[in-house]
């Protein structure tokens, strides 16, 4: 018997936890396995890092952190009492798991989908309903979903979906949120390179919430960053639930100054937008399978539909690419869009 774990609740005991993507150590790779952005965040965020005072840092910060939720909101036009901030978007959707489902409730995701929605709801003591995703060459919403969802309490959906890039229609979306009894949580984290976005649904619907992360488009990974935007109802019983610190002063300061910085956040997005369509193409070329992708990376089957086989090629010749098991998942790799020449580098290796 293994005394260690007997300490534990016994969804602990009984879980695996999340496996984030690989950062190895051993080697310089070119690293397309975990979407993160190629290029450098905006110079404000230097220049406020410069500028900053270490004495201020005896203080706590900010626990409403209104500058920076302000600054969020003006953005897309809303209040601040429609933003909450926290330590990346991983944060937001613990503050919703928490907020939204109890131990004994359900929650339920699609499939395949963010591979971290399973183990929140593991975390809670609750169970997860996953919804396959229709599989006729791309991954589309099954009819009903809000009815397969069934009494869950909260509904997790990735849009653009990862791994896969796809964006579902929104009418698809208002359906749901239309039908589902309990709180739609769209997440977002790759929508700044998609062609639209959930936010104009907010007006319409008190039960969404969607989340955001300055990881991709804000190539700001390592500052930790993400926000929700939703009802101030729901972002009031959301800010009961954080913790009361759960974003530095530090991380504050400079999240605000990225997002402020419009040009540089447009110029990248824009650049990854475009490789990423070289490079669904180029692989298309090569008999690849590739999904729409409207995210900064492409789920790519490669002809012989052995995705693990090309995962562990490609990471013989130091590139890194992310490999998700399973009968289908497993005949593809999720490819992170790198800049230009780590693209040609990859597509001379395939
Ligand atoms: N949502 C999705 C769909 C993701 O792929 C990720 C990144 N792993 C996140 C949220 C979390 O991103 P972060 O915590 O860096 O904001």
């Amino acid at each position: 018997m293994d005394n260690k774990k007997t300490y534990f609740r016994k969804n602990i005991d009984g879980m695996d936890g999340y496996t984030p993507g690989e950062q190895p150590k051993d080697m310089r790779y070119i690293k397309l396995n975990t979407n993160e952005n190629p290029y450098p965040p905006s110079p404000a965020v230097a220049k406020t890092l410069k500028s900053f005072c270490s004495d201020r840092l005896r203080l706590y910060p900010d626990p409403l952190a209104c500058e920076l939720r302000k600054t969020i909101a003006d953005i897309f036009g809303l209040k601040s009492e429609n933003t909450i901030v926290g330590n990346g978007s991983d944060d937001i959707l613990t503050i919703a798991t928490r907020a939204f489902a109890g131990e004994k409730d359900s929650v339920a995701c699609f499939s395949p989908s963010y591979s971290l929605y399973p183990v929140l709801a593991e975390l809670q003591g609750c169970r997860c309903t996953r919804i396959p995703l229709k599989f006729d060459g791309d991954f589309a919403i099954p009819a009903n979903s809000a009815g397969k969802a069934k009494a869950a309490k909260l509904f997790y959906i990735a849009r653009p979906n990862a791994p896969t890039g796809t964006l579902f229609p929104i009418e698809e979306i208002r359906k749901i949120c239309r039908k589902f009894k309990g709180v739609v949580f769209v997440d977002e984290a790759y929508a700044d390179f998609a062609d639209d976005n959930c936010v104009g649904l907010l007006s319409e619907f008190p039960n969404l919430i969607i989340g955001r992360t300055l990881s991709k488009s804000y190539s700001l990974a390592g500052l930790r960053l993400g926000y929700a935007l939703a009802s101030a109802e729901i972002i009031e019983g959301m800010m009961k639930v954080k913790d009361s610190y759960n974003v530095g002063m530090l991380v504050q300061a400079v999240a605000a100054a990225a997002l402020k910085d419009r040009k540089h956040f447009n110029g990248t997005r824009g650049r990854i937008c475009r490789t990423r369509e070289y490079l669904a193409e180029s692989l298309r070329k090569k008999g690849f399978t590739v999904c729409d992708s409207q995210s900064n990376f492409v789920f790519a089957a490669p002809p012989d539909n052995d995705g693990e086989g090309l995962y562990r090629r490609l990471k013989k010749n130091g590139i890194l690419v992310r490999y998700f098991k399973g009968p289908v998942t497993g005949r593809y790799v999720r490819i992170t869009v790198g800049t230009d020449g780590e693209i040609r580098t990859l597509l001379k290796n395939i």
